[in-house]
């Protein structure tokens, strides 16, 4: 067995500890396996030990991944591509016309570019809010004043699905601030679900925070380096 296939294994049950810690079923957490900056093969390996969703932070380099695997014979059953880096509006159409998700939204500006670039023959592009937990004016996300606002109008768009939420909380050593920006998450989340029924994703947690994030009812974690070892780079 590969170091990555046996590091995706340990990640796997580490979910379901958690879940199982949390009373909670492990069907409902799904993992993301975040391969920004790593290359497809390292992909394809994690594809071949049954992953099937992978999310990029970068437009080109994660466009350059998804064309590689769609051109290999080996790969025959769908990825689902989320994106969740930072999106400049001049790259927005590469990723409506080639990601399934994008989580980082957070201003209506993007969102209606991609609803208008989504391409008509492809479904609509899913969607999650991705909301500042930790009020740091230089981490990316919109306000927890802001959320509701946005839900509404990103709702309205054709080619928009409303997923769900995305955060990152600041890393902290204290469980309890974490724990605390969390249930905040959730109970955004919950309220959110009361005028949008078919949410279903409040994506949070990493490598170092997802059992946290999973007793707090994440329903989807994001997970890099746990599973491919540590970033050359940034991102
Ligand atoms: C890089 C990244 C992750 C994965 O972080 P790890 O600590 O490597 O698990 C998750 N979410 C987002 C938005 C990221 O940019």
């Amino acid at each position: 067995m590969s170091t990555l296939t046996k590091q995706l294994t340990k990640v796997l049950s580490q979910i379901e500890q958690a879940a199982t810690a949390a009373h909670r079923d492990k069907h409902e957490i799904k993992l993301l396996a975040v391969s920004k900056t790593k290359p497809a093969e390292q992909i394809k390996l994690a594809y071949v030990a049954g992953q099937r969703r992978f999310g990029e932070n970068y437009v080109q380099e994660g466009i350059e991944k998804i064309q590689a695997l769609r051109q290999d014979a080996e790969i025959t059953q769908p990825i689902e591509w989320h994106f969740i880096g930072p999106l400049q509006s001049n790259k927005s159409k590469l990723v409506a016309e080639h990601f399934d998700w994008v989580q980082s939204i957070d201003r209506l500006k993007i969102a209606q570019r991609l609803s208008n670039q989504r391409p008509a023959e492809l479904p609509p592009l899913n969607i999650c809010l991705q909301v500042n937990i930790s009020g740091e004016a230089s981490k990316s996300g919109t306000t927890l004043s802001q959320v509701i606002e946005l839900a509404s109008q990103v709702s309205e768009l054709p080619q928009l699905k409303l997923r769900g939420i995305m955060a990152i909380p600041a890393p902290s050593d204290d469980v309890n601030e974490l724990n605390n920006s969390f249930a905040q998450l959730h109970r955004l989340y919950l309220q959110l679900q009361q005028t949008y029924p078919d949410m279903d994703t409040l994506s949070m947690g990493m490598s170092d925070d997802m059992n946290v994030a999973i007793a707090n009812g994440s329903t989807m974690v994001r997970v890099g380096t746990a599973i491919f070892g540590a970033r050359d780079y940034q991102g």
